[in-house]
């Protein structure tokens, strides 16, 4: 009991979300509520009929309560209460006549309809089913209001007992659509901080890449965009002879070096600095500041692979990189592409000049 009461609190807070059948469930429990007063109310009266229908609409709703198991499919539930509902206010109607408000409860019912659909997905027609169920209810409840206006109602009270049991049926259904409203919008926000925990999680996993956790190249080219210095180096590396390590010590201590590499790109670098997985084994970095900067940064990452304690099956697994670098600004008016093609040019040349070392010339 004390766990549903949290559950409930959390709901409230907008900090939990009620599971599909317990929507349900509460719709079960709260007309039984109702029609079991009713229930009372109709004995209080004399008025055994309505005593008896109030009785039949919330045996049959509590029936349902229990029926449907909590992930259950809940839709036969959700007939019946809706439709015990109906019925038992188009009875109560015809037996004590308009005034008493019996007939809000059809007209409750219709919003708690859809709702209650909206939270199902195991209907396969939902929008056929709502409109047979709406169209059954507005049908009944109108042909019905001519019937009770050109008749007369079965049982007759005084106009105070007409009041009080109206005003209690008015209650009841302000409170009940004011409910299932606040329900309604608390579903709304949970499922919308839903949806966009989940396009962030997208995001994420569209703009950096599952291994190293950097950024990939479609998200560097995308932040390059936002990117208004002037001052700014490109620095490309590529980790040397990296399908020695592959086919050495398998793919996976290859992963964990390219992680290592990573990571100490990202120790080296400043954070307003950029550090992507440009491909396989290749990273380029958008380092702020000058060319003596950038260096300082490569510098940084060579010494950190130097002490870099990789090791795999007994032996150390030796890292090396070669970097090609360009500055901003060495040739007029070049763009982003230029940058990173004369960058990589340069990591060609080192790569083909013995690699483990720096390039930022021609
Ligand atoms: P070089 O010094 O000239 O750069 O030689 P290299 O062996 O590093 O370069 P090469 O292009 O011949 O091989 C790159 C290898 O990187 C081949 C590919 O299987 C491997 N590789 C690419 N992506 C991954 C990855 O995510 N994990 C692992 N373990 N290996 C990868
Ligand atoms: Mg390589
Ligand atoms: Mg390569």
């Amino acid at each position: 009991m004390s766990g549903m009461i949290k559950q409930a609190i959390l709901i409230v807070k907008g900090k939990a979300r009620m599971a599909g059948g317990d929507h349900f469930r509460f719709l079960a429990a709260f007309m039984s509520a109702v029609h079991l007063a009713l229930t009372g109310i109709g004995a209080l009266l004399g008025c055994h009929m309505l005593a008896g229908v109030s009785f039949a609409a919330a045996a049959a709703e509590l029936s349902m309560f229990y029926a449907v198991k909590r992930n259950g499919n809940f839709f036969a539930g959700i007939t019946v209460v809706y439709f015990a509902t109906c019925l038992h206010g188009l009875a109560a109607c015809v037996l004590m006549g308009w005034t008493y408000g019996f007939f809000l409860y059809n007209l409750v019912m219709i919003p708690i309809l859809f709702y209650m659909v909206c939270m199902t997905e195991d209907l396969l027609k939902p929008k056929k089913y709502v409109i047979f169920c709406t169209g059954a209810n507005c049908i009944a409840t109108l042909l019905l209001r001519r019937y009770v206006y050109l008749g007369e109602p079965w049982y007759v009270y005084t106009k105070e007992t007409a009041f009080w049991v109206s005003f209690f049926n008015h209650l009841v259904c302000f409170f009940f659509i004011t409910m299932f409203s606040e329900m309604f919008i608390l579903e709304l926000r949970a499922s919308r901080r839903e949806l966009r925990r989940q396009t962030e999680e997208l995001k994420r996993l569209a703009d950096y890449d599952g291994l190293t956790k950097l950024r990939n190249r479609r998200s560097m080219l995308a932040a390059w965009e936002g990117i208004t210095r002037e001052d700014y180096c490109v620095v490309m590396g590529d980790i040397d002879d990296f399908k020695k390590v592959n086919d050495t010590y398998g793919h996976e201590a290859g992963d964990e070096v390219l992680k290592m590499v990573a990571a100490s790109m990202q120790e080296a670098v400043d954070k307003e600095d950029y550090v992507s997985r440009w491909g396989g084994e290749e990273f380029l970095m958008s380092v702020f500041g000058s060319l003596a900067y950038a260096l300082k940064v490569v510098d940084k990452v060579q010494r950190e692979l130097q002490n870099a304690d990789l090791v795999v099956e007994g032996k150390k697994i030796a890292v090396t990189m070669t970097f090609g670098l360009s500055e901003r600004g060495e040739t007029v008016g070049e763009d982003v592409d230029e940058l990173i093609r004369r960058a990589d040019r340069r990591l060609y040349i080192g790569k083909n000049s013995g690699k483990n070392c720096v390039k930022i010339k021609d």
